[in-house]
């Protein structure tokens, strides 16, 4: 159909930016162009898609709009550039080219949960995908752990070692199917193959699913590859599985997670909230953070002992899902998914030690040996390694715990463009980011650089990020606090390559973390409420008033100094910080009687003696030592145990006017010492949790109120705002005042957001 020389006929060149390669986009447009009866051609080019549309204006007009309103599920339009092109009067249909040059596409999308029509045909008996594990199209499946390199093309993924049999190739090349030109497609007759191992390595005979729901139904621990690395599951059910899997991973009190096959199975054991279903539903397969039931620690016995909340997750791969079908007894068609299942899959992530992930088969082997009875393996290499995303629900929707699997490498929106910039992020639970333009791409949870292999991990994140996103970083960023690996490699790199870096105060980057997600550039007044981190003063901060301006940060106030007898030690034994507030209480010839503990009496010594102490103004440590205080826990035996216990004994007891006169402000300096005061003497450890929760969040409260300017914003970050007690209370009490509040929402509050607030503020400082 050429068109002829009619006014009506007009041809615009299209540049389309976001998440369009390997998302099934062009074919979209081919579609959507043939529907339109308009002609030309789509191809990717080295910053997403280039189109050439010629037709009728107004179809034309259509196109443009539907590019956006239409776009396939995965996939991210962030901007379509249209200008009008030469009539092409000699075009007689729409054509999907090859590639235009090859430089730089723009980014490979993140993996998502296995689509629902593609289950249907995993489990069709007649279909030829019936029970296929690697089954995805252009709607589902992995992307950032099976992409090598870009563009995104089947020799640079892992499924190069597979060639694509005749059916498949025809499915790729042909226009009307779900895989036209779907990089990764394969089925069971050319794709990777399963195999089931022993715990010496040896191949176990018979069919690998249903071998594995039967070890995992004799209480076996069976470790399982994942597109991201690892899993060890057993049977979340199974005291004595559990127990097992708990002490040869040397997991003493941490909560683990389980899979369950869909929300009306985790409703036997949390409650669900108003949208919580359709979070465990999310294409990006969270962990998210359920309430338990009264129920829950009886039926999965010794799972997530004593804490308020369960991790559950629904099934993510084809592999999952084959584990529940042949769980329920192989049934027919779609219909078993949204009923109750019985099988409770404990899924923990294989990293001994907290160490990387394990990725590679014989690796699993060697790392997983005495910890895994059996092995769930393929041949399809894992390349890169991502963890679970863990999140909860909060008051402004999903709070992110840990963003990882099913978002890398998702970019984040800047609200300026700038120079490209690498952060390297803290420490602990790190993550690094890299931007480019106006966008930001933070990786996938590292851990903590002190672990064995987790520098490694990073060296090799950062790598890939940038040779992905093939930028030179102009300036590299890190934290003020030079000791560790991150900082260090920030100063090598940035040697090497003769660029400058960068000094970002943690609590300073947390509230940029937040500023940069919300796209806020305005003077802000903020609260970073954190665990202890290095601050400008070279002190151990984590309770602050800040105002930040772009690159300034002005400490308006700070929690009152709390003595941190032994530091490090001390952050993780609440009763050294209740033995500090019963110290500056004048009460410190308790101590002794109060805390059962070996070193009582030489802590108590020390308070009075007073010097060589350093002090810390962090919430994270009043809050441990309130649940110190309270005999909640004397020992954390991981980071965040107190506090998490806390917050579920205060949401159990139920609403409580915060304590009149529970606290001080003075020359910006917040005590609660008044409150401390009444909590030494509450005898009932959940009143004292719900007093101790809402006086703190008036407390708070009233001290922002003492310096913002009437209707503004103020931003909180840092590892507190993970309490939702605490969010939602400010967020209520600071809303109450014409003060609005905003929160990492696309980002963890707590260090893994860490990486964007120091890119965000090494840009404006490029920026100028
Ligand atoms: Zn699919
Ligand atoms: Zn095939």
């Amino acid at each position: 159909m050429p068109h002829s020389q009619n006014s009506n006929i007009v041809c615009q060149r299209i540049k389309l930016r976001g998440v369009v390669q390997g998302v099934g986009f062009r074919p979209f447009v081919r579609r959507l162009a043939k529907e339109l009866k308009l002609t030309g051609w789509v191809r990717k080019d080295g910053h997403g898609l280039e189109i050439e549309v010629c037709g009728d204006a107004e179809q034309v007009h259509h196109l443009v709009e539907r590019l956006r309103e239409d776009a396939p599920s995965i996939s991210r339009v962030d901007s379509v550039l249209a200008q009008d092109a030469a009539v092409d009067t000699h075009a007689e249909d729409f054509y999907i080219l090859n590639s235009e040059g090859g430089r730089a596409p723009a980014m490979i999308a993140n993996d998502t949960a296995v689509c629902r029509d593609c289950l249907a045909e995993m489990f069709t008996p007649t279909n030829r995908r019936y029970r296929h594990a690697f089954a995805s199209c252009t709607h589902c499946g992995p992307r950032y752990t099976v992409c090598r390199a870009l563009p995104y093309a089947r020799e640079r993924t892992s499924l190069k070692a597979f060639t694509a049999c005749p059916k498949c190739q025809n499915e790729y090349r042909k226009t009307s199917d779900r895989r036209h030109h779907h990089e990764i497609n394969c089925c069971p007759k050319c794709g990777p193959q399963l195999t089931l191992l022993d715990a010496a390595g040896r191949p176990l005979p018979g069919d690998p699913l249903a071998q594995t729901v039967a070890l995992l139904a004799q209480g076996k621990i069976v470790a399982i590859k994942d597109p991201g690395g690892f899993h060890l599951a057993c049977d979340a059910r199974n005291a004595a599985a559990v127990a097992a899997l708990r002490e040869r991973k040397h997991r003493d009190e941490k909560p683990f997670n389980v899979m369950l096959a869909n929300p009306a199975s985790a409703s036997t054991f949390v409650q669900l909230g108003v949208g919580e279903p359709g979070l465990l539903a999310m294409p990006e397969r969270l962990i998210i953070m359920l309430k338990k039931r009264a129920s829950c620690d009886a039926a999965l016995p010794g799972v997530a002992p004593g804490v308020g909340w369960l991790g559950v997750m629904m099934p993510c791969t084809p592999l999952h899902y084959l584990l529940f079908h042949e769980a329920a007894g192989s049934p027919e068609g779609l219909g078993w998914l949204d009923l109750p299942q019985k099988l409770a899959l404990l899924m923990t992530a294989a990293d001994p030690g907290g160490e990387p992930l394990v990725i590679d088969n014989q690796e699993a082997l060697e790392r997983l040996s005495g910890i895994a009875d059996a092995f769930l393996l393929h041949d399809r290499e894992v390349l890169a390694r991502c963890n679970d995303s863990v999140a909860r629900s909060g008051p402004g929707g999903l709070q992110l715990v840990r963003r990882s699997g099913g978002y890398t490498p998702r970019a984040i929106k800047l609200p300026r463009s700038g120079p490209p910039v690498l952060a390297v992020g803290g420490q602990f639970r790190n993550t690094v980011c890299v931007t480019r333009g106006d966008e930001a791409f933070v990786s996938q949870h590292i851990g903590d650089l002190d672990k064995a292999g987790c520098s490694d991990f990073f060296d090799a994140t950062i790598n890939r990020l940038l040779k992905f996103l093939e930028v030179k970083p102009a300036l590299v960023a890190h934290d003020l606090d030079r000791a560790g690996h991150a900082a260090q490699f920030a100063l090598d790199f940035a040697h090497q390559r003769a660029v400058p870096t960068f000094a970002v105060q943690h609590h300073h980057a947390h509230v940029a973390s937040v500023l940069a997600e919300h796209g806020v550039s305005a003077p802000v007044v903020a609260l970073a409420l954190d665990g202890v981190g290095h601050g400008a003063d070279g002190g151990h901060w984590g309770g602050e008033l800040l105002r930040v301006d772009g690159v300034r940060c002005e400490r308006l106030g700070h929690l009152a100094p709390l003595p941190l007898v032994g530091e490090a030690a001390a952050i993780k034994a609440p009763w050294r910080l209740a033995a500090a507030v019963l110290q500056q209480l004048g009460r410190g010839d308790e101590i002794e009687s109060r805390f059962a503990q070996a070193d009582a009496a030489a802590v108590a010594q020390t308070l009075t003696r007073g010097d060589d102490i350093v002090h810390t103004s962090s919430l994270g440590c009043y809050i441990n030592a309130a649940a110190g205080l309270l005999g909640v826990k004397s020992i954390a035996s991981f980071d965040g145990q107190a506090a998490s216990l806390l917050e579920g004994m205060a949401d159990h007891y139920g609403d409580i006017l915060p304590l009149a006169g529970g606290w001080t402000i003075a020359d910006g300096c917040l005590n609660l010492l008044p409150l401390f005061a009444v909590l030494a003497d509450e005898k009932d450890a959940e009143r004292g949790a719900a007093i101790f929760h809402s006086t703190l969040v008036a407390a708070l409260a009233d001290w922002v109120c003492s310096v913002a300017p009437a209707g503004g914003t103020i931003a909180g970050g840092g590892a507190c705002f993970l309490n939702m007690i605490l969010a939602r209370g400010l967020r209520s009490r600071l809303g109450g005042h014409g003060l609005h509040l905003i929160e990492p929402r696309r980002l963890p509050p707590n260090d893994g957001g860490l990486a964007l607030g120091q890119a965000w503020v090494a840009q404006q400082y490029l920026l100028g």
